[in-house]
């Protein structure tokens, strides 16, 4: 078992915190995420976005309904919560009348922060957040992390999320326009490339192969031009 940043929780030798920066986006950010994958995501976002945004933090569990945290923020009259999830009904940057439902308050971007399977169950038993204000995107992105398993394409992760919200927000000129979210996606490319290079390294018989007889893990990987 290697050593791990206490921060990015990254193996030492993959440590990604000398590319982030801390954005002050103008959106409060809370990332719920499942206990089981809270140490363990091997390729989640979530914690490099609290890394790398100013007003951000993760909060773990599965039923939040009393969570005290999430429940002090929802009922302070300082934020606007959303949940970022996609519904014909849901708000986008640009919507009619968001800019006035919004006023004043601060948009608290609520993220489930979790794979597929563990973002159901959290659902399930936190069912209270459906009935949030949710919020989408305007645009249609495709995640650039392209060995993610998601059930769909156009799943994006929880960093690429919080970077296009920024943007379709700035776009509609409701969070200032001078802060720069580029960070976001300079430490997600670069998350990508330390992966594809581990993964390139097992098949090549220079680290350890935890997939010996998965097919996945026996091809190499081109390094993408970002
Ligand atoms: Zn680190």
């Amino acid at each position: 078992m290697s050593v791990r940043c206490q921060k990015c929780f990254r193996p030492m030798d993959f440590c990604l915190c000398k590319y982030t920066s801390e954005i002050d986006s103008g959106v409060k950010f809370v990332f719920l995420t499942h206990p089981k994958e809270y140490r363990k995501q091997r390729t989640g976002t979530g914690r490099l976005a609290k890394i790398s945004l100013k007003d951000s933090e993760i909060l773990v569990g599965v039923d939040f309904s009393e969570n005290s945290r999430l429940c002090s923020l929802l009922s302070d009259e300082a934020y606007f919560p959303v949940l970022l999830y996609p519904d014909e009904n849901a708000w986008n940057a640009k919507k009619e009348g968001f800019s006035e439902a919004l006023g004043s308050k601060k948009i608290l971007a609520i993220l489930i922060d979790a794979t597929w399977f563990c973002s159901r169950k959290i659902l399930e038993h936190s069912s209270f957040l459906l009935d949030l204000p949710k919020m989408t995107f305007l645009g249609v992105y495709r995640s650039i992390f392209t060995f993610k398993k998601e059930p769909r394409p156009e799943c994006v992760s929880t960093i690429e999320t919080c970077y296009y919200l920024i943007r379709e927000l700035q776009d509609a000129k409701l969070v200032s326009q001078e802060t720069n979210p580029e960070p976001l996606m300079t430490v997600f490319k670069q998350m990508i490339k330390d992966q594809i290079r581990a993964e390139n390294e097992r098949i090549a018989g220079l680290r350890p192969n935890t997939h010996p007889n998965d097919w996945k893990y026996t091809k190499m990987r081109e390094m993408p031009k970002f």
